[in-house]
């Protein structure tokens, strides 16, 4: 988006990339779906921002969902709003779009060098690149790093560029990741017979965080939209405590007397699982859960049972590590930069994208707030060179 704000302006632009192809990370989150953006109200879409609200709403009033979705349409391509307000483009995918852009950048005159491995600068501030015809170097009046985070480092992301911008003075919070899954202690049994199974639909409770929605238990835990959702606040927990606990409610259109009542009613020669299954509906997935962390005896209880159905504790250990992660929380610090994202230690540099210090949970608030910071990066490097 830098590329395409600079050239515009006539400005010649080199696009440099470590991989073979570029957006492979954009044409990875095309693959269920590309979620480019959300129609919910603007005030509730910056809210997403949590703490950093502050520093990426002059961007989105800038570069917004609505500019987003009229800049997906100067491509030629129609979106559509999804039933939970989620915006995607036609087709879901993002390699039409990519396509597009790409072609549309390339007319404009923006260079592109690819299996360009940037590493830092050397003595001479120049951009030093590994390619496969060996080092190379750049000079440039105005530089635009948008380098990802670290999370799917096999896209290219690796994060690798955090010492060399410490080194040149930046303030680089830790990436750590977000929307991501966490690890369970599951016994062997739960493991081999649920992994793989979604868990739906349940509320997450944890601290002030209550949403409706689903999971997939995992090998190694949980993942999922309900739990990335909540993961923000898991992880937090973690690392202040060292273990969070999160709890579910297996049966969120119930309450807990129609539970007790139901649950009461003599269990004759029925086993505990088809009385849970005859009585309240639970079965599956939701009853090996309750096994999973109850007691036997707290099966004996109609009560007992009711409250865990609806208050279930589940231990997280930890999140699952960033290179799983939808995304990647820390990165360059907003004070760090001046308000056009230039690096206040490195004039004529700015960062955009994921690698700044925000996160934001999936719903098109990832790709927005990438799209706007490179927005104002580009106008930030006109701004620079032509002053
Ligand atoms: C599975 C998955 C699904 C997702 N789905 C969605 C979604 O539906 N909606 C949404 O809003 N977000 C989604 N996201 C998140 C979104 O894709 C990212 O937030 C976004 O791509 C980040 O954009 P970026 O340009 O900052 O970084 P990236 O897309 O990571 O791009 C960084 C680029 O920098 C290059 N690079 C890195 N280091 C170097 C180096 N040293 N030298 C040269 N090049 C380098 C990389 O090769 C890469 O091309 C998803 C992410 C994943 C993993």
């Amino acid at each position: 988006m830098a590329a395409e704000v600079i050239s515009a302006r006539g400005i010649k632009v080199d696009l440099y990339d470590s991989m073979p192809s570029l957006g492979r990370k954009f044409l990875m989150a095309g693959k269920s779906g590309l979620n480019i953006t959300h129609s919910e109200p603007f005030e509730q879409f910056v809210s997403r921002y949590g703490e950093r609200r502050a520093q990426i709403e002059p961007m989105l009033q800038r570069f917004g969902p609505d500019e987003l979705i009229q800049w997906v349409h100067a491509l030629g391509i129609g979106t559509f709003v999804g039933t939970s307000g989620r915006v995607f483009p036609v087709g879901m995918k993002a390699s039409p779009l990519l396509r597009t852009w790409l072609k549309w950048l390339a007319d404009s005159g923006v260079t592109f060098h690819l299996r360009h491995k940037w590493g830092g600068w050397d003595v001479n501030s120049s951009l030093k690149f590994e390619t496969a015809e060996g080092d190379k170097t750049a000079q440039a009046d105005a530089v635009v790093l948008a380098l990802g985070g670290g999370s799917w480092s096999r896209l290219g992301s690796d994060g690798a560029w955090v010492p060399w911008l410490k080194q040149k003075g930046a303030e680089v919070e830790p990436l750590k990741p977000a929307n991501s899954g966490f690890d369970v202690d599951w016994s062997p049994h739960f493991r081999e017979r649920f992994e793989g199974y979604p868990v739906k639909s349940v509320v997450l409770s944890f601290e002030e965080f209550r949403l409706q929605g689903e999971f997939i238990v995992t090998k190694e835990g949980v993942e999922g939209g309900l739990i990335y959702a909540a993961s923000a606040f898991l992880r937090d927990k973690i690392e202040a405590r060292g273990s969070a606990v999160m709890t579910l409610d297996l049966a969120p259109d119930r309450t807990c007397e129609w539970l007790v009542d139901r649950l009461s009613k003599p269990r004759g020669s029925r086993t505990m699982a088809s009385h849970l299954e005859k009585t309240v509906g639970i079965k599956g997935v939701k009853a090996g859960l309750l096994r999973e962390f109850l007691k036997k005896e707290d099966f004996q209880n109609a009560e007992r049972l009711a409250h865990f159905i609806k208050k279930l504790p589940v231990p997280l250990i930890r999140p699952r590590p960033l290179d799983e992660a939808i995304s990647s929380a820390g990165g360059v610090t907003f004070e760090s930069l001046d308000e056009h994202l230039m690096l206040r230690s490195m004039p004529g540099v700015f960062c955009a994208g994921e690698m700044l210090d925000w996160e934001a949970p999936t719903g098109g608030y990832l790709l927005t707030a990438c799209f706007a910071s490179g927005y104002v990066a580009g106008h930030g490097v006109i701004r620079w060179l032509e002053n």
